[in-house]
């Protein structure tokens, strides 16, 4: 049995913040970036007596990730506790759901590396608190910052059926993605907005797996999943193809070496003792109220790109491209509706709006360039009234206008203001020539006397008096009039 023959059987599973105003047992402001230990409060940091109050929004956006993924919210789910001492954690043990989750079943669909939509089964999807946040530093000495103690998050679980890291990578993109989409959850995985682990074992070529399977903790980066994954399905191959058993472990991964080592073992792996919380009772979730928080959801982006696909008959690839983040898929299609060329729209935004911009990253979200200018620009370089770099200035004056706060003019404007329209009169470009050929006498001789090449010159003389603007066909037309005549 060879090492190639043995397939990676890999399961996720992804925790997202929630994006509420407070936490979800208390009144604490959910919020990143305070002062160390700011935002606690004796429930969050687990005093005793202090007793846990089940924030209905975060029930709400769980319930809507559940619903926009296909799953099934649970009339009458449960609480638990998960005991484990370790000092991000000061109550000793986490609230959680164990049995009896939110959600059960659904998919989500990702991108496989051929490019083509495939779905991931979820087995699960359940609430839970988040626990406080070591900071290690360069004195060897540890703190805490309780402030993410009690952090609502979603725990989404996989099915263990994904066959590679890239795949595992896709699917944890995927759902980023459609959190994003859902306004749930931002996603940031460098604010631990959204963090994964991933469980692997090995499938054999006659269908039976591995004896056992490995988990890495922590992989807070898309590249991290990737390589860590990739790491330990080698390892793993390299064990089962020699025969030996891989021992069932709970592993970390060193982003910096690229590392996959041991952090406990199967012996060394606690017992938490769950049990069902006793503070807070049985979650009803009332049909009414489910129907309310879920009747409006977006479309994910699969069907958001088949929806823009038959809207406006744009490759598909532009169709991905447009429908990475919801707000620019809105403000894409609004181009495209009002713009005379579809496509041509979705190329400038793609390549053109997309290099200036980063939407959804923060920077400029929504854009603040109403669409139609945008629209009309485009239909201006299609009409060849301006240039394409010209185009790309006039972009850059509405960005400039928008970021500063000043109000931004239309592109038929700028395009006036700055002087950039495509010279098309006859009469004005042949001054221009005439002045070049005016200008250049010795060329003008050996381009007559047979040196062709020299034509590029002259056209290149053109377009520099007139920064770029000269229309190209009727500039090479007048040129080759000019040039051709007989000496006079
Ligand atoms: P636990 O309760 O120990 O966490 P679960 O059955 O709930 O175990 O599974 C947790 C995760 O492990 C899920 O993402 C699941 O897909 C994954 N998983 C389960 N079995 C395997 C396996 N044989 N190989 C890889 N991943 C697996
Ligand atoms: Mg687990
Ligand atoms: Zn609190």
């Amino acid at each position: 049995m060879s090492a190639s023959e043995l397939q990676p059987v890999i399961g996720l599973e992804i925790h997202a913040q929630l994006a509420t105003e407070s936490k979800i047992f208390c009144g604490c402001a959910n919020s990143y970036g305070q002062p160390p230990n700011s935002v606690t409060c004796p429930v969050c940091l687990g005093l005793p007596g202090a007793l846990p109050v089940l924030n209905e929004a975060a029930v709400r956006l769980a319930a809507q990730v559940i619903v926009a993924f296909g799953g099934m919210v649970a009339e009458r789910s449960a609480f638990a506790r998960k005991n484990y001492f370790y000092p991000d954690l000061p109550k000793g043990y986490q609230i959680t759901q164990y049995d009896r989750p939110l959600g059960t079943g659904g998919e989500v669909a990702y991108v496989d590396e051929d490019g083509d939509w495939r779905c991931c089964r979820l087995q699960r999807v359940h609430l839970e608190e988040d626990a406080g946040k070591l900071l290690h530093d360069a004195t060897h000495k540890t703190k805490v910052d309780y402030n993410r103690c009690g952090a609502p998050l979603a725990e989404i679980v996989t099915e263990p059926e994904l066959a590679s890291p890239q795949a595992a990578a896709s699917v944890v993109r995927s759902i980023r993605q459609a959190l994003r989409y859902l306004d749930v959850c931002e996603g940031d995985m460098e604010k631990g907005q959204l963090r994964c682990d991933a469980n692997i074992s090995i499938r054999r070529p006659d269908g039976t797996l591995s004896a056992n399977r490995t988990e890495v903790k922590n992989l807070n980066s898309f590249k991290a999943i990737e390589r860590a994954l990739q790491r330990e399905m080698e390892r793993q191959r390299g064990l089962v193809a020699a025969g030996e058993t891989v021992e069932q472990a709970t592993l970390y991964y060193d982003e910096r070496s690229g590392e996959v080592g041991t952090m406990r073992t199967k012996e060394q792996a606690p017992d938490y003792r769950y049990f069902p919380e006793p503070d807070i009772p049985e979650l009803v979730v009332d049909e009414r109220w489910l129907w309310e928080v879920t009747q409006d959801l977006p479309l994910l982006p699969r069907d958001r790109e088949r929806q823009m696909s038959r809207l406006f008959g744009i490759r598909d690839y532009d169709c991905r491209v447009l429908c990475a983040e919801r707000v620019l898929a809105n403000y894409a299609e609004r181009v495209m509706e009002r713009a005379r060329d579809s496509q041509a729209a979705a190329n400038w935004l793609s390549n053109v709006l997309l290099a200036e911009v980063e939407i959804g990253r923060g920077e400029l979200d929504p854009i603040g360039i109403p669409p139609d200018y945008i629209a009309h620009l485009v239909d201006a370089v299609t009409a060849g009234e301006v240039s394409n770099a010209g185009a790309r200035q006039v972009l850059a004056e509405m960005l400039s206008a928008s970021r500063s706060g000043r109000r931004v003019e239309s592109p038929e404007r700028v395009i006036d203001r700055l002087r950039l329209a495509v010279i098309d009169s006859e009469e004005e470009l042949l001054r221009v020539v005439e002045t070049v050929i005016e200008a250049h006498p010795e060329q003008v001789a050996l381009y007559r006397r047979g040196k062709a090449a020299l034509f590029t010159f002259f056209v290149g003389q053109v377009m520099a008096a007139t920064k770029g603007r000269a229309d190209v066909q009727l500039t090479r037309r007048l040129l080759e009039q000019r040039l051709n005549e007989e000496e006079k």
